[in-house]
């Protein structure tokens, strides 16, 4: 589904160019869990940021079902990656001042969706998620674990094709991490691609694939 052939990413520094993503080969099967490992610095979250089309300074081919992202205009770009991919953000990222129910229905107006099918949706995440006795309440209201439940559901209500997660169980004791890596495979199983990266090589095996980035360089 996914294919990216000779992908690199600098930033300039006050030394001259740091190279964070050399001459990247990777294939992404569709429906596959892929589980990207590494050490502090090498280039796990700016890959996410490529994959994710949040980044758009880079080289090399970028091919995501047959369209190809390389040489596509960056507005059509950030369009692509509205309709397709989710992100689930290490630090959950609701916002403090809305209400759980409101963070879920936010995305789903921002693409248009009817006030009906968002609240419809918006429900149906809720029983699902068993947090149907959350929807009033604020963020600073939730446990860390909860707050990342909710981030988790509002990537998937969006139905994204890719479901980008950086390190979503990193700030959360061991039982909600088991909790939010159910539900990645929970939605994996639905047919959604997951990439995660993680620190957690128990929660790596969770998916199909692992792979290792080292110093800007896939190692497998
Ligand atoms: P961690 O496990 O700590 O999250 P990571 O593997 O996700 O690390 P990245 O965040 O992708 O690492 O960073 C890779 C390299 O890119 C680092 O050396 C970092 O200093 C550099 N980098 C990231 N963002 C910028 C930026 N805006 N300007 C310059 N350098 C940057
Ligand atoms: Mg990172």
């Amino acid at each position: 589904m996914i294919s990216l052939q000779g992908l690199s990413k600098s930033f300039r520094v006050p030394a001259g160019e740091q190279w964070v993503l050399r001459d990247i080969r990777l294939d992404i099967g569709k429906g596959e869990f892929l589980s990207i490992m590494g050490p502090s610095g090498s280039g796990k979250s700016s890959l996410l940021s490529v994959l994710g089309l949040l980044d758009g300074d880079w080289k090399g081919e970028y091919t995501f079902e047959g369209q190809a992202l390389h040489s596509m205009k960056e507005r059509d770009r950030k369009a692509f990656a509205r309709d397709h991919v989710g992100f689930v953000f290490q630090h959950y990222h609701l916002l403090d001042d809305l209400s759980v129910q409101e963070n879920l229905e936010l995305p789903l107006e921002y693409r248009g969706v009817g006030r009906s099918e968002r609240r419809e949706r918006v429900d149906a995440a809720l029983r699902r998620f068993e947090i149907e006795d959350k929807r009033g309440l604020y963020p600073r209201q939730l446990s860390g674990g909860q707050q990342q439940m909710i981030a988790v559901a509002r990537a998937a209500l969006l139905r994204p094709t890719l479901l980008l997660a950086d390190e979503p169980t990193g700030a959360l004791h061991s039982s909600q991490g088991e909790l939010i890596m159910d539900l990645l495979c929970e939605l994996n199983r639905d047919g959604i691609t997951v990439v995660q990266v993680t620190h957690n090589p128990e929660y790596a095996r969770r998916g199909q694939r692992l792979i290792e980035l080292r110093d800007g360089q896939l190692v497998q």
